[in-house]
């Protein structure tokens, strides 16, 4: 039996597609962050300009963060010593979730390993106890959330995305005494669009459904005190469990749920994803609450992160670029083509020392290929203008469509109904 072929010629089908990753090797930089050392296959080593981080406000390289971080481990050690159920929870890890809790006004919350993690555990757990339950997903929804829907093993629909007709007609066709889950984000990370929490809320108001959100790409970001778009809209109490992570806006790692605690107590006791593995180390906690606490009383990084975003979006769109548009911090330019898209990202890095991760299918639809950046705080005003100048040579080089018809296309347009892309400038 030739296994080693079976592995290969499965990578192989993936090169095929145009569809195979690379990961560039960077070592950032604390205090320079965006900037980060990336060596090339030889480990040669050079200076380049990161533009597609989720350490959405450079958390990651905060001093109080950083020091918080060495601080609990010269305390406390470096390991959690095991799962909470054999070994107890860890005093940093209480305080964190006291301060999730606090952030998003709910009785409770629990951390997981991670943003994925808790999404797969916390769906699943939730719709299992709920006898006969039926849950409603956005068709846009990350992979964590889908294999939450799936692994519950309870019966789905799909609504298309942010889709209150769609999902109104399928709620009113299911039976009213089922318990019911609607499971949605706040912003949709690829294309930068945000959900109507409020439609969706009266909808689950009106036929008694509960509500889950994922706030993964918005905590920290939006907000008075960093609590995501529903903090944002005033519309938090509304949601019955709200989701997110530690590791892109905080800056660390891990994700969690708050919620009620009937909720978070089931979730707790029921989840096999939370009670078989080992609790995240408590200098990572102790780290993430100091992003977090941090972030509810400081909007510097909030503003800072929206002016940089906006003068991007502004700047690329000003020279012909195809920035799709949407209402949020992320800025997708739309290149149609898996390995155009390919092409474009490593002409960036190789000419440019400019890091931006192609993002290609399935992450996104085909035809809808496109260089997703994630403007910072901490990039400079003249970091935009060289990213301006890079993207002009590499539109140019690669023949690039930049017509100012592709301000046209939204995210709406591309992502409802069939997924096909419209034709750029006609
Ligand atoms: C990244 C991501 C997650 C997973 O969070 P991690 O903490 O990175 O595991 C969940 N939901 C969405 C929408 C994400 O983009």
């Amino acid at each position: 039996m030739d296994y080693r072929s079976m592995f290969e010629d499965a990578v192989d089908t993936l090169r095929q597609e145009k569809r195979y990753r690379v990961f560039a090797d960077l070592e950032r930089i604390a205090g320079s962050f965006p900037r980060a050392r990336y060596r090339d296959d030889s480990d040669n080593a050079r200076d380049i300009t990161i533009w597609c981080s989720n350490d959405y406000l450079g958390m990651g390289q905060h001093e109080k963060v950083v020091a918080s971080m060495q601080e609990a481990a010269g305390r406390l050690g470096v390991g959690a010593g095991g799962t909470r159920n054999i070994s107890g929870t860890n005093r940093p890890l209480v305080e964190l979730e006291r301060s999730l809790a606090d952030l998003h006004r709910k009785e409770g919350a629990l951390v997981f390993t991670s943003g994925f993690v808790s999404n797969e555990a916390a769906i699943s757990t939730i719709a299992r106890l709920l006898p006969d339950c039926v849950i409603f997903s956005d068709q846009l929804n990350h992979a964590s959330m889908i294999q939450g829907v799936r692994q519950s093993g309870m019966q789905r629909h799909i609504f298309r995305h942010n889709d209150m007709a769609h999902l109104r007609e399928m709620l009113a066709a299911t039976d009213r005494k089922r318990p019911k889950l609607i499971c949605f984000e706040s912003v949709y990370s690829m294309d930068g669009d945000i959900a109507p929490i409020k439609e969706i809320c009266d909808l689950a108001e009106e036929f008694g459904a509960l509500t889950y959100i994922d706030e993964v790409h918005a905590v920290g970001l939006y907000g008075p005190r960093g609590g995501g778009i529903a903090e944002r809209e005033g519309l938090m109490d509304r949601i019955d469990i709200i989701e997110g992570t530690l590791a892109k806006g905080f800056g660390v790692m891990g994700g969690y749920i708050t919620a009620n605690k009937s909720i978070i107590d089931a979730v707790r006791s029921y989840a096999p994803e939370f009670i078989f593995t080992t609790a995240l180390p408590p200098a990572l906690c102790a780290a993430a609450r100091t992003s977090i606490e941090h972030l509810k009383v400081s909007s510097l990084e909030r503003e800072q992160h929206k002016r940089q975003a906006q003068l991007t979006k502004d700047i690329l769109r000003d020279a012909g670029l195809p920035v799709m548009a949407n209402q949020t911090h992320i800025v997708p330019l739309l290149v149609g083509d898996a390995r155009q898209c390919k092409a474009a990202s490593d002409m960036l890095l190789e000419k440019h020392n400019i890091y931006i991760q192609p993002i290609n299918y399935p992450t996104v639809p085909k035809g809808t290929e496109r260089l997703r950046i994630t403007p910072t705080p901490l990039h400079s005003d003249e970091m935009v203008f060289e990213l301006r100048h890079a993207l002009i040579s590499v539109w140019a080089s690669l023949e690039l469509p930049r017509e100012r018809a592709s301000e046209m296309i939204t995210a709406s347009k591309l992502t409802s109904g069939d997924l096909t892309l419209p034709t750029i400038g006609g």
